[in-house]
């Protein structure tokens, strides 16, 4: 039967010391799949990174590629390649020589592998720089000779360890997609680790958000950002507005009356099993008016005033100190219409449906 994975973790955990890095990690990747693993600092995704490229050996579980045990196989004997945020080019080599050089380290011959490499910088837009000395490129061509030199080798399996943390704001955004094409061109198996969730959106088939040692929650993007499992998703993955409160009743049919500190009476979906609650709402799903009749259909209608207009051209926000709000209500700027030029004190009603509002145990 055809291997219908990549890549299998199961029941992966990494303890140093007393302290448990990875607690419990299981996830399989499809083949050409692009998958990341999106959380915080310290959260244990280089420790797993490092687990599948075989640098560190788990304290138990397994970790399988194409369905073969890696335990106890080395690094350079497993078909994977690590793409890491330095890129690890050799500076004192050309372009075609550090493409070229896994190759004839693993006994293919010059020839050969100067043809190859040759191919492999034309499949990824740099034909005619292969004697080029890498210092010489710019930072998105260094990013595309280290991708070259990691799918010459032709590795089931690109690891890809914060690649794009070391650009510029700019050059990232570009570069996101670039990746995301390349990927999509070879077809290659990547899993790529991250803590800026909007690279994990961009480009990821699925993703998986790790907190603390364990995954919370593996997903498309659009699952992750429209359906968040647990509070610590719904937070770390997008915008959004977030509200403490106690849960005053629940219907059959997930409704949940939330009391806010101020007694204010909100209404969302989710499961509480206690009292202290934690409401989410994403500023896009917040509607705006200048008059409350327009909101007139919405079960959570409030007044307020606008605090602040935080212009960044597409995505600009507004943020409105709305009656019985702690904390401002933050709202998209629309683009057209009478609400567009809006200035910081006018008053504006603000609303939203039961079901854009998740509603979480705290
Ligand atoms: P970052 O994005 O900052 O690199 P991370 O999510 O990749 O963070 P890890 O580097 O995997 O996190 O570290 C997870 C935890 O394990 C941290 O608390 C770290 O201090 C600890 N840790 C990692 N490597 C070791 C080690 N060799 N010995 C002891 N503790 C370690």
């Amino acid at each position: 039967m055809a291997q219908t994975t990549d890549l299998d973790l199961v029941h992966v955990i990494k303890r140093f010391g007393s302290h448990t890095a990875v607690n419990d990690v299981s996830f399989s990747v499809a083949p050409g799949e692009f998958f990341s693993i999106l959380g915080p600092s310290g959260c244990g995704k280089t420790t797993l990174m490092r687990m599948i490229a075989g640098f560190e050996d788990p304290t138990s579980g397994d970790i399988r590629i194409r369905g073969k045990s890696m335990i106890g196989v080395p690094a350079n004997k497993r078909p994977v390649n690590m793409v890491f945020q330095s890129l690890a080019l050799f500076p004192m080599m050309s372009v075609g020589e550090n493409v070229a050089y896994g190759l004839t380290s693993r006994g293919v011959s010059r020839a050969e592998a100067e043809e190859r490499a040759g191919r492999m910088l034309e499949r990824v837009g740099l034909k005619g720089f292969g004697n080029r000395r890498v210092t010489a490129l710019s930072g998105g061509q260094r990013q595309r000779v280290a991708i070259a030199r990691c799918l010459v080798l032709e590795p089931t399996l690109v690891l890809l360890d914060e690649p794009l943390g070391a650009l510029d704001l700019k050059l990232r955004e570009h570069m996101k997609i670039e990746l995301k094409q390349l990927q999509a061109t070879f077809n290659t198996t990547f899993a790529y680790i991250t803590h800026d969730q909007s690279e994990a959106l961009v480009m990821s088939d699925r993703i998986a958000v790790m907190n603390q040692g364990r995954f919370e929650q593996v997903g498309s993007p659009r699952e992750l950002y429209h359906h968040p499992a647990t509070p610590f998703v719904a937070s770390f993955v997008g915008e959004t507005n977030k509200w403490q409160g106690e849960a005053a009743g629940a219907a059959p049919d997930g409704t949940v009356a939330i009391r806010l500190p101020s007694g204010t009476m909100v209404k969302g979906q989710g499961r509480v099993a206690d009292r202290a609650t934690l409401a989410f709402v994403r500023p896009e799903a917040i509607a705006l008016a200048q008059d409350s009749s327009s909101l007139g259909g919405l079960p959570n209608r409030f007044e307020g005033r606008v605090s602040a207009v935080l212009f960044d051209g597409a995505n600009s926000s507004l943020l409105i100190d709305a009656a019985g709000f702690d904390e401002p209500v933050r709202a998209v700027l629309p683009q057209a219409g009478p609400l567009a030029g809006i200035q910081v004190g006018a008053p504006i009603h603000v609303g939203w449906t039961v079901e854009a509002m998740k509603v979480f145990a705290a």
